[in-house]
């Protein structure tokens, strides 16, 4: 693996800190008003493969609109495909400019079908904090939390891509002090920054944790909307069900996991050895800038959070070895969600639950106005980004807003 940019015809990828340089090259689905179909990102451009004639793989797998078919293709196709692509793509192949569709005047749309989602909480920050303030410091962390990466199955069907406005939901509430719940919109309404890992081969028993790495395809930004005073009121003794399921919003763009290796980094040391189905046989995390920016109805923006995917406790394959320890299959399409990446700082908290620590102190705004939870206007932005000396790989924009309920 090289830490140098691989230069293509494509003048734009080859800018400093391009997003999406020849080194990415990921996968995503486009409609430039003659019909959605499957593109890779190269610098301000998307290769249209309907248009490029090609030996590694079938068209058929592209003349639809999801990567499904080719994640089930299988990782030697993933290979093959990916080299064919670079070298098209290379400085040294003559340009065609014909294949190229700009990012400007396309609309993206979600990248693959998502064929179930779970959503993991295997930040140690986060879930330190938010224990701290629900059960106190004393027992901030479940018992089973440093054992296994806990979950709950969570809804495919409400999964949106980066730009769908997102709808304040209603919901059963109970305060502290009323004797009965009401039926009303959440007024502790939040984000979650999370990173998504796409499943990209079927299985029918238990994976180890090589096998899960193996089997995931790439990842995306992920945003778990999370609707606090819902879930308070509903969570016990079965998790997260209605807090969780208005809508969780991905990036458009799948980053391989072969664009990412030259990024694998460790996870952290562990306060007890885990056992042998989970235990950590290589770096599996990713060392991934991320930060969420909160844009109000008025335009003014703020930067709320920067932290980094390492600071995840669990990587993607424990979590997929895990998911699948009982005998699940587990499916091409199967997106899981971290579980919110928080860092130990304020300013590292990836949710506005953390950063206002409850509503007790709320985020003073660019424009002078204070945040406890989100308003109605307000979007959310998560970015990421794997910096390498020569080269950046960018993950484009997770976006949403919030509309009234
Ligand atoms: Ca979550």
């Amino acid at each position: 693996m090289t830490n140098e940019l691989i230069k293509s015809w494509v003048e734009s990828a080859n800018a400093p800190n391009c997003a999406f340089p020849l080194n990415n090259l990921p996968y995503g689905v486009f409609n430039d008003g003659s019909g959605a179909r499957c593109g890779v990102a190269i610098g301000d451009f998307i290769l249209d493969l309907a248009q490029v004639p090609l030996k590694s793989a079938n068209h058929d797998l592209f003349a639809q609109p999801s990567w499904n078919a080719f994640m089930d293709a299988g990782a030697d196709i993933w290979a093959a495909f990916r080299d064919e692509i670079t070298s098209v793509l290379h400085e040294d192949s003559p340009p065609a400019p014909a294949w190229l569709v700009a990012q400007s005047s396309a609309e993206m749309l979600l990248p693959f079908a998502v064929t179930e989602f779970t959503d993991f909480f295997a930040g140690r920050h986060h879930a330190t904090n938010v224990g701290t303030m629900f059960r106190g410091p004393d027992h901030a962390l479940p018992p089973n939390w440093l054992h296994i990466p806990i979950g709950y199955n969570g809804r495919a069907s409400s999964v949106v891509v980066s730009g769908c406005s997102v709808r304040r939901p209603h919901g059963q509430l109970k305060g502290p002090q009323d004797e009965l719940p009401r039926f009303a919109p959440s007024m502790r309404f939040d984000f979650e920054l999370e990173i998504g890992a796409i499943v990209g081969k079927n299985s029918a028993a238990r994976l180890s944790v090589d096998e899960a790495d193996d089997a995931l395809f790439g990842y995306v930004l992920l945003n778990d909307w999370s609707a606090r005073d819902i879930q308070a009121w509903e969570y016990q003794p079965l998790g997260p069900f209605q807090a969780k399921a208005t809508a969780t919003t991905i990036s458009p763009w799948i980053v391989t996991k072969a664009a990412l290796e030259p990024f694998r980094t460790s996870t952290p040391e562990r306060d007890f050895e885990l056992l042998d189905h989970l235990k950590d046989t290589g770096p599996m995390l990713y060392d991934i800038d991320l930060a969420v920016d909160l844009i109000t109805q008025s335009g003014a923006e703020t930067r709320i959070t920067e932290t980094n995917y390492a600071e995840m406790y669990y990587s993607a394959a424990q979590q997929l070895a895990h998911h699948s320890a009982c005998g699940c299959p587990m499916r091409v399409g199967d997106l899981l969600g971290s579980g919110t990446v928080s860092g130990a700082e304020k300013h590292q908290r990836g949710s506005m639950l953390e950063l206002s620590w409850g509503g007790k102190d709320p985020l003073l705004l660019s424009d002078g106005q204070t945040r406890s939870f989100l308003e109605d206007g307000d979007s959310v932005r998560l970015s990421g980004r794997a910096q390498a000396a020569g080269y950046c790989i960018g993950f484009g924009e997770c976006l949403g807003t919030i509309t009234p309920a």
